[in-house]
């Protein structure tokens, strides 16, 4: 990926790749598509795949594959113990981070379990930037606490701080201080902040964590699912890695860790995950719990032809045009949006585009569930499928009320690799098209809520008939285009 200067004036990113393999889809006619969203109950976790243009739900697991991974693939050892597969993805691993042991599982939740299980205990304390959903439930299920010290302006949507995802350095030591060191048996640093936008972390912070955790002899661990993006951030945004390769910050942060572990649906354009550690005791432990959850040590539930592909996806992963695609396209779409009005979390991260619903949809309240109805608004004007992150993410409390969330998001994922800018382009005319409609967009409310994670398989309604008077605008606005 490279960011060209076109004669016009204007900046573009451009892809340094071609397609050679592709997947038809299609686009149905606008009131199709206000159909279909309702037959899924306002919910697009429902959607079927086959009614959608642009698939930005996720980052995970859907990021397209190179010829170089497909063609690993064909040459993948497919035996259960001592696969040649294994050797080139532990050899690669070692390679790139520097540690001594690596532990294959299915994909990244598989790794926080057994490390949940290696050191959680009843009572102790797991201090962070910023937690991830299955972070956090490994932890608490096994009765211990996470502690989220992210720097104030982290959590500021509009604030422009290149690096949102640092630890506040005080935080830190207050959290250890009050705690006690014994109680905290590792410091978990997220790259690439997920739930906050994918906001990256600088090295410099990482050092200063690392320096903080190893006077005290607390195990200092990395999250890298979303380290990709985080490289390329910290190469154009951290004045002493602008001289560096990749590869060079990938060790430089990798030398700070005892612990990184990935879920190599995104880290790596594979399925799968693991963990890569340097003390030998410790593996030995979790080894035991990797053959009982996951498979056996030298394939850890993922096929062969995956582990062959993130092999190369990691290689891959060292290339500075490789790695620069996601952001510039999420970059690409900020810009848009914040020339035509629309508010947006800035500046802008990894993993995708979030649309501030709270600011998009001020006439709606977060118990109307903005970031949801913008969702449905969005698959209305443009077969865009996007995610939730908002109220309607959250739980009820056990009384039965409902807490409003932090911040109200329409998170439109950019998959690597997979999009084209006439697509990008695409989303964003019908999102801007939205905005200036945004007063016809209503709330919706629940006619089936699931008491868990009530965000996948919840149903709604639209709370007038709202959806109709939309794509009867739409109707108006785009006669002779779907
Ligand atoms: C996706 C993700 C995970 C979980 O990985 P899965 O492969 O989906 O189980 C953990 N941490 C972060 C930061 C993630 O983005």
């Amino acid at each position: 990926m490279a960011q060209v200067q076109f004669f016009s004036g204007e900046s573009v990113p451009l892809e340094m790749h071609k397609v050679r393999v592709v997947q038809k889809l299609s686009l149905l006619p606008v009131w199709e598509r206000q159909k279909r969203i309702a037959e899924a109950g306002n919910n697009t976790f429902l959607l079927k795949n086959r009614d959608i243009f642009l698939d930005m739900l996720t980052d995970s697991g859907v990021n397209a594959m190179s010829d170089r991974q497909m063609a690993a693939m064909m040459i993948a050892d497919d035996s259960y113990a001592g696969s040649e597969t294994f050797f080139r993805l532990e050899q690669k691993l070692h390679e790139i981070f520097g540690m001594d042991y690596f532990l294959p599982t299915h994909q990244g939740r598989a790794a926080e379990n057994i490390l949940a299980e290696t050191y959680v205990r009843p009572g102790t304390v797991i201090p962070m930037n910023f937690h991830f959903t299955t972070t956090k439930a490994h932890i608490t299920r096994l009765g211990g606490r996470v502690e989220e010290l992210i720097i104030d302006e982290g959590l500021i949507t509009s604030h422009s701080h290149p690096f949102k995802g640092n630890v506040d350095l005080n935080k830190l030591r207050e959290c250890i201080e009050r705690n006690g060191a014994e109680n905290i048996p590792f410091i978990r640093i997220e790259a690439g902040t997920n739930l906050i936008g994918g906001q990256p972390i600088s090295l410099e912070n990482i050092e200063a964590v690392s320096k903080i955790a190893h006077e005290l002899g607390i195990i200092l661990l990395m999250d890298a699912s979303l380290l990709q993006d985080n490289l390329f951030f910290m190469h154009e945004r951290e004045p002493r890695c602008k001289g560096m390769s990749i590869r060079q910050i990938t060790r430089a942060v990798a030398d700070q860790f005892d612990i990184i572990y990935f879920s190599a649906r995104k880290f790596g354009f594979g399925r799968g995950g693991g963990i890569c550690i340097r003390n030998r005791k410790d593996y030995e432990k979790m080894r035991e719990l990797v053959t009982v959850f996951e498979g056996f040590l030298t394939y850890g539930g993922m096929s062969v032809r995956e582990m062959e592909a993130i092999t190369v996806g990691l290689d891959e992963t060292m290339d500075e045009q490789i790695v620069a695609q996601g952001p510039q396209f999420i970059e690409f779409m900020v810009n848009e949006f914040i020339k035509n009005g629309v508010p947006v979390v800035t500046p802008a991260g990894g993993l995708g585009c979030h649309v501030n619903a709270r600011e998009f949809l001020p006439h709606l309240n977060s118990h109307d569930y903005p970031a949801a109805a913008l969702a449905c608004a969005a698959y209305i004007a443009g077969g865009i499928r996007g995610m939730e992150r908002g109220t309607l993410s959250e739980q009820r409390e056990p009384d039965g009320t409902e807490p409003a969330a932090a911040v109200e998001l329409l998170r439109l994922a950019v998959p690597r690799r997979v999009f084209t800018l006439s697509q990008i382009k695409y989303a964003i005319d019908r999102i801007v098209w939205l905005h200036r409609h945004r007063e016809l967009i209503g709330g919706l409310r629940f006619i089936e809520e699931p008491r868990v994670l009530r965000f996948f398989f919840g149903k709604l309604e639209p709370t007038s008939d709202w959806q109709l008077r939309l794509a009867e605008q739409y109707d108006k606005d785009f006669p002779n285009s779907l």
